[in-house]
């Protein structure tokens, strides 16, 4: 197992020492820099460690697919990457800790590292971005088998990366005290000045959100499918004012749009997709389906804000899967209402998940 007296294992940092391990330029060990051998005194650590170091690397080589934009991945200091001309760089960071967002107890390692790239990719979406590369760094508690944790996580991973061309490049590993800490980066690419953002919505637009909202917690917040298609199919043939991917819950995230963009929005609540989890949750804890929709978070849909000729040859067309509905619009005013059945109109509050 791969073993670190609650330090860096990285070398790349640390003053360089004469030691027991010599590698050629091209070794794996070159790739992954936080599994690099370190200068130790105590050799016969140090070869042990080198040698599970390898493993990993040789063991994370085989799964990963090459891909065109990568002209070099696993394999050197850095990794180098295409951005083809005319496209700008799309990147995006997530980290998630143990006890924080996420327990071993209740979700595998596989199901915690699916997740872990899977944010990163739906943040990608949400910039309209084709996914390039990840890097992955982690810290892994002393207690138990580093090594198998470390696979276990990346096998996790893996279907996801391979499914959206987002090859694992690179990343760092630690061994130490503290919780298991998995940071992921994730880069894509998109047309120059072409990426959606925040701060576009327009008044008059309307607001279409892909799939289901609520109750992600029964299952959906780590087994959810980052929008990644969807956003790319959106992309090319329709206009978009702005997009963002729903992490805190509607409410809070659509304020999060309006904020940036200087306008309001009414929203239709009988139109808000209401997943059946929101539902079940619903009859557990006595709150209305619709407020597991509006505020559990973790939804990662998206949210787009499209003028209207283009939201209706979108709705007209349903080319996605997952499907999405036309929840309101944008306005002028700078606040956000609700429509109830009744037609009476509320102040919809950001209630969500506040980090
Ligand atoms: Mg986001």
């Amino acid at each position: 197992m791969l073993r670190a007296e609650g330090r860096r294992l990285a070398a790349s940092k640390e003053p360089h020492r004469p030691g027991p391990v010599h590698c050629s330029p091209n070794s794996p060990d070159q790739a992954w820099s936080g599994l690099r051998a370190k200068p130790l005194s105590r050799y016969s650590r140090a070869w042990e460690q080198m040698a599970v170091e390898l493993e990993f690397i040789d063991w994370l080589n085989k799964r990963t697919t090459p891909q065109s934009g990568i002209v070099v991945g696993i394999g050197d200091d850095a990794a180098l990457l295409k951005v083809p001309a005319g496209r700008q760089l799309v990147v995006t960071t997530d980290m998630l800790v143990e006890g924080v967002h996420f327990d071993l107890a209740d979700a595998t390692a596989e199901r915690v590292g699916r997740k872990a790239l899977g944010v990163n990719l739906s943040d990608l979406a949400a910039e309209a971005a084709s996914p390039l590369a990840a890097l992955v760094s982690l810290s892994l508690p002393k207690k138990g088998n580093a090594l198998e944790l470390a696979k276990e996580l990346l096998e996790g991973m893996m279907p996801l990366a391979n499914k959206h061309r987002c090859p694992i490049v690179g990343g760092d590993t630690n061994v130490a005290a503290g919780p298991l800490t998995i940071s992921v980066t994730a880069m894509g690419t998109v047309a120059e000045n072409q990426a959606w953002l925040r701060s576009g919505a327009q008044p008059g637009d309307r607001l279409l959100v892909t799939g289901q909202l609520g109750g992600s917690l029964l299952g959906r917040h780590l087994d959810f499918e980052p929008r990644v298609a969807e956003a790319m199919a959106i992309r090319d043939r329709y206009e978009v004012h702005a997009a963002l991917d729903i992490s805190d819950g509607l409410a809070l995230d659509l304020a999060r749009m309006l904020a940036a963009s200087g306008v309001g929005a009414i929203v239709e609540v009988d139109r808000i997709p209401i997943s059946s989890a929101a539902v079940t949750m619903a009859q557990r804890d006595g709150k209305a389906p619709l407020d597991h929709a509006l505020g559990d978070g973790e939804d990662f849909e998206l949210l787009l804000a499209l003028p209207p000729d283009e939201a209706k040859r979108l709705c007209d067309t349903q080319p996605l899967q997952c499907g999405w509905t036309d929840i309101g619009e944008i306005t002028q005013t700078c606040d956000c209402k609700q429509r109830h059945t009744d037609g009476t109109l509320t102040t919809l509050e950001p209630l969500g998940y506040q980090h």
